[in-house]
C-alpha cells in the first residue's frame, strides 16, 4: 500500500462557532467533557462582549481560535479551556477569581500564567532571548501548558496580522522569530515553529518573502515534476523489497529555512540545491535502516551530511535518519526517514506525549527527563549556573524563591520571605530608600508584607521617606540589610555631629569663649594631626559618639581657661584640675618624676634640653600632651608661659632598663688613630650605649665627635664625662642641648 500525500500543517481555516471547536475535540478525545469547554466558550464571550478585533470581528473569534489550534495540537480539556479564557483576566472585568470559581484551581493557574507572559517586557530581545525564555519559564511555574497556550494565541494573532498597522507588523513579527519561534523550536514543536516562521518572515521582511514567492511560484511546475519522479523512483524500488507500508512525501522546504540559507550563504535560489525536502515514513526503526540502504542503493549519499537522530535523539526528543543524496538529474536532494509515532512527536512535540488518561499531570518534573527542557534553560544559563536554575525548577520554583514581577512587566527573583523592600532594593538603592508602601496585585500592603510567587508588584515612594533601623527586622536579602546599615550609619555619623558640635560649643561657651576661635589654625591643626583625627566633622562625630571628651579639646587648646575655671570653683585647685584632666588622659604614668607630689602622672622629657634623672627640672603644662619636663636651665623655662608652669621633682626611683635617657655629648680630641675605639671602649666599660655618633675632623687636625647616648641619671652620665676627660687625647668634652 502505498499513500503519498500526508499535510503535517495544522489546518489554517478559521473555525466560527464553538461546535467545530467541540468536533475538533471529540475527533481525538470522543469522551472529553465538553460541557465545560461550552461553558468557557459562555463566559468568555460574555466578557468578551462590545470588544472587537481590528478585523472587525467580535473579540471571541481571537480565543475560539486559539482553542482550536490547541485541539488541532490535540491538547486536553484544562488547556483548550484555557485558550478559551486566556485573555479574560487581561482584557475584561473578569478576575481570576472568577475563573478559579467557574473552572477550578488548574485552568485559573494556567489563565494567571498566560496573563503574566502578556505583562512582560520583551523589549530589547534579541540581546536577551535567553533571558526571555527564562521569564517564560518562571511565568508557567510548573505546567508548561502555559507556554503552549501562549504559542497558539501567538500563532493565531500572527494568523490575523495583516489587520494591524504596518509598523506593529513588523516589531510583532520581529518579536516573534526572537522568542515565540526560538521557543516552538526548543519544545519541538515543528509545526507551530514553521508557520510561525514563515508567518513573521512575511511580515517581518515583506519585500524579501515575496520576492521569494515569485521564485518559487515560477519553479513550481519543475517542482511537480520533480517530486513525482522521486516519488515513483522510491514506490518502484520499495515494493521489490519486504517493506510493505510506506508513506513518502516531498515538497519545498519552508520559506524561511531557504531565504536562511540564501542568505547565510550568500547564493541566489537556484543555487540552492537542498531546497526539496522527502519524507518516508515507515513502520519500524528496522525498516527505518533498510529503507535508507535502499536509497543510497539507488542515489549517492553526500559525505558527511547523513545523520542518525535515532540512535541519538536530539534534545528534544526528535528521532529521525537524515541523508542527502544525488537525486535525478544530478540534484541534491534531503530525505527523512521515521516512523508514524518519531513524526507526531516531531510535529506536534510535547502534545504528542500527551496521556490522555492522565490528563494535566505533565508538568515541569516530568518534563526533566526529556531534555529539552534542560536545553531550554541552558539558552540563559552557562555551566553550573544552569544545573543550580534547573534544580531550582526541579524542586518546584516556589520552595527558595519567589518571582515577582515589576510593573514594566520585569521578573525578578528574590529569596523566600522577601518584602517589598527587599524588592525596591533589587531594583535601585534609591527605590529602596524612599519606599514608603508598596501595591501586591493591587491592593496597599505594609512594608513587611511578604511576597509571593507570581505576585505584581509596584513599589510607592515618598521623597522624604528614609530607610528606618526596624526594616532590618523583616528585610531577607543581603542587598537591602547592607544598604539600610549603610544609611543607618551615616544617618547616626550625621547626628553625632550635629551633637558633637553642640556638645564642644556648649563646652567652650562654658569658659566665655567661642569655639570657631579655637577650632582653626596651626595650633589646632597640630593637636588634631597629634591626635589622629582627620577634621572637624570627625572631630564632633566622635564626641558626639562619647568616644572623645570636649572637655579634653579645651584642656589642650585653652589652658588658660581651665585656669580661669579653676579659680572661680573654690572645691578644687587649679593643679588639682589640670592633675585630674591628664590623668583623665593619660593610661600610663611615669614615676621618675613627682607632679606637685604626685607620682602617677604621665610626663613628657623635652627634647631640646633631655633632662635626665639628677638635673634640675621645670614642668610645664603643654597643649596635648599633659606635662612637660625641660631642664629647669633650658631657654624654653623662660620662654614658656609661666602660668603653666608646675612643680616637678624627680623620684626617689631608679630608672630601669628602657627608661634610660638619651643624652648629647661633644667630645673634641687630637685627631689621632685609634681614639674612637677607646672612646667607644670607655662607655661599654659604664655599661652605656651608644645611639649615634658623628664625626669630623677639622683644618687644625682635631676631631670633633657628637656622640648621643643613653643614661639612667647625672651621676652615670658623670662618671661617663670623667672617663672620656681622663682618654689620652681628649682635649674636651660637653653635655649639649638639643
Ligand atoms: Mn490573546
Amino acid at each position: 500500500m502505498l499513500e503519498i500525500s500526508i499535510d503535517d500543517r495544522l489546518p489554517q481555516k478559521p473555525i466560527t462557532t464553538v461546535q467545530e471547536l467541540c468536533e475538533k475535540i471529540r475527533a481525538y478525545h470522543p469522551n472529553a467533557p465538553i460541557e465545560i469547554v461550552q461553558r468557557a466558550y459562555t463566559f468568555s464571550e460574555k466578557y468578551h462582549e462590545g470588544q472587537m478585533r481590528r478585523s472587525g470581528e467580535p473579540y471571541i473569534s481571537h480565543p475560539l481560535n486559539v482553542a482550536g489550534i490547541l485541539a488541532d495540537l490535540r491538547l486536553d480539556i484544562d488547556t483548550i479551556v484555557t485558550g478559551l479564557l486566556h485573555d479574560t483576566v487581561e482584557d475584561t472585568l473578569a478576575t481570576l477569581d472568577d475563573v478559579k470559581r467557574e473552572f477550578g484551581d488548574t485552568v485559573a493557574a494556567l489563565v494567571d500564567g498566560v496573563t503574566k507572559i502578556g505583562q512582560m517586557n520583551f523589549r530589547n530581545s534579541f540581546e536577551k532571548q535567553g533571558e526571555n525564555i527564562r521569564k517564560m519559564i518562571i511565568a508557567m511555574g510548573k505546567d508548561v501548558r502555559v507556554v503552549l497556550v501562549k504559542l497558539a494565541d501567538r500563532l493565531h494573532n500572527m494568523r490575523t496580522l495583516n489587520h494591524m498597522p504596518y509598523e506593529k507588523q513588523v516589531r510583532i513579527a520581529e518579536e516573534t522569530l526572537e522568542i515565540y519561534c526560538a521557543l516552538a523550536g526548543r519544545i519541538g514543536i515543528s509545526s507551530l515553529k514553521v508557520e510561525l516562521e514563515d508567518l513573521a518572515f512575511r511580515y517581518s521582511r515583506p519585500d524579501k518573502f515575496y520576492e521569494l514567492v515569485q521564485v518559487i511560484k515560477k519553479n513550481e511546475n519543475e517542482t511537480e515534476k520533480y517530486i513525482g519522479e522521486v516519488r515513483k523512483s522510491v514506490s518502484d524500488l520499495i515494493t521489490k523489497t519486504n517493506i510493505k507500508t510506506f508513506k513518502i512525501y516531498g515538497r519545498s522546504k519552508h520559506l524561511w529555512s531557504i531565504y536562511r540559507k540564501m542568505t547565510s550563504r550568500n547564493l541566489s535560489y537556484d543555487q540552492i540545491y537542498d531546497v526539496l525536502a522527502f519524507r518516508i515514513l515507515v513502520g519500524s526503526i528496522t525498516e527505518c535502516y533498510e529503507m535508507l540502504g535502499y536509497i543510497h542503493s539507488i542515489w549517492k549519499p553526500i559525505p558527511g551530511r547523513f545523520k542518525d537522530f535515532i540512535a541519538m535523539p536530539k534534545s528534544n526528543n526528535y528521532r529521525s535518519l537524515h541523508t542527502t543524496v544525488i537525486g535525478p538529474g544530478g540534484d541534491r536532494i534531503e530525505i527523512q526517514i521515521r516512523t508514524e509515532e518519531m513524526h507526531l512527536i516531531a510535529e506536534k512535540g510535547i502534545a504528542a506525549h500527551w496521556n490522555y488518561k492522565e490528563r494535566g499531570k505533565l508538568k515541569v518534573d516530568e518534563l526533566m527527563q526529556t531534555n529539552w527542557m534542560r536545553e531550554l534553560v541552558s539558552l540563559n544559563q552557562q555551566g553550573g549556573a544552569a544545573d543550580e536554575f534547573l534544580d531550582k525548577i526541579k524542586t518546584g520554583l516556589v520552595e527558595n524563591e519567589v518571582y515577582v514581577f515589576t510593573p514594566k512587566g520585569d521578573v525578578v527573583e528574590l529569596p523566600d520571605g522577601a518584602t517589598p523592600v527587599d524588592l525596591a532594593y533589587m531594583i535601585h538603592t534609591n527605590l529602596g530608600n524612599m519606599c514608603t508602601g508598596a501595591r501586591v496585585n493591587g491592593k496597599m500592603v505594609p512594608l513587611k508584607h511578604k511576597l509571593s510567587n507570581g505576585d505584581r508588584v509596584e513599589i510607592v515612594t515618598l521623597k522624604t521617606q528614609t530607610p528606618s533601623k526596624d526594616w532590618l527586622k523583616f528585610v531577607v536579602t543581603n542587598k537591602a540589610i547592607s544598604k539600610i546599615r549603610q544609611f543607618v550609619k551615616e544617618e547616626q555619623r550625621k547626628n553625632s555631629i550635629v551633637m558633637g558640635k553642640e556638645i564642644v560649643e556648649k563646652e567652650f561657651r562654658k569658659f566665655g569663649m567661642a569655639a570657631v576661635k579655637y577650632l582653626k589654625g596651626p595650633e589646632f591643626e597640630k593637636y588634631m594631626s597629634e591626635s589622629g583625627i582627620g577634621d572637624v566633622e570627625e572631630l564632633y562625630a566622635r564626641v558626639g559618639y562619647g568616644k572623645f571628651e570636649a572637655k579634653h579639646l579645651i584642656d589642650n587648646l585653652s589652658p588658660e581657661a581651665i585656669q580661669k575655671d579653676a579659680e572661680k570653683d573654690e572645691t578644687s585647685t587649679f593643679m588639682e584640675k589640670v592633675i585630674r584632666s591628664a590623668k583623665a588622659k593619660l593610661k600610663k604614668s611615669n614615676s621618675l618624676v613627682s607632679v606637685d607630689g604626685m607620682d602617677d602622672v604621665l610626663v613628657h622629657f623635652a627634647k631640646c634640653c633631655g633632662p635626665i634623672p639628677g638635673d634640675p627640672i621645670t614642668g610645664f603644662i603643654s597643649r596635648g600632651k599633659g606635662i612637660i619636663i625641660h631642664r629647669s636651665d633650658c631657654q624654653k623655662v623662660f620662654e614658656n608661659d609661666q602660668m603653666r608652669r608646675v612643680d616637678v621633682a624627680w623620684t626617689s626611683k631608679t630608672a630601669s632598663a628602657g627608661q634610660e635617657r638619651l643624652v648629647r655629648l661633644e667630645v673634641i680630641g687630637q685627631d689621632v688613630p685609634g681614639l674612637l675605639k677607646l672612646m667607644s671602649e670607655s662607655f661599654a666599660v659604664q655599661g652605656i650605649n651608644i645611639e649615634s655618633a658623628q664625626i669630623r675632623t677639622t683644618r687644625d687636625k682635631k676631631a670633633i665627635c657628637q656622640f648621643e647616648i643613653a643614661v639612667r641619671d647625672i651621676a652615670q652620665l658623670s662618671a661617663a664625662i670623667l672617663a672620656l676627660q681622663k682618654i689620652k687625647g681628649i682635649i674636651d668634652v660637653q653635655r649639649v642641648m638639643g
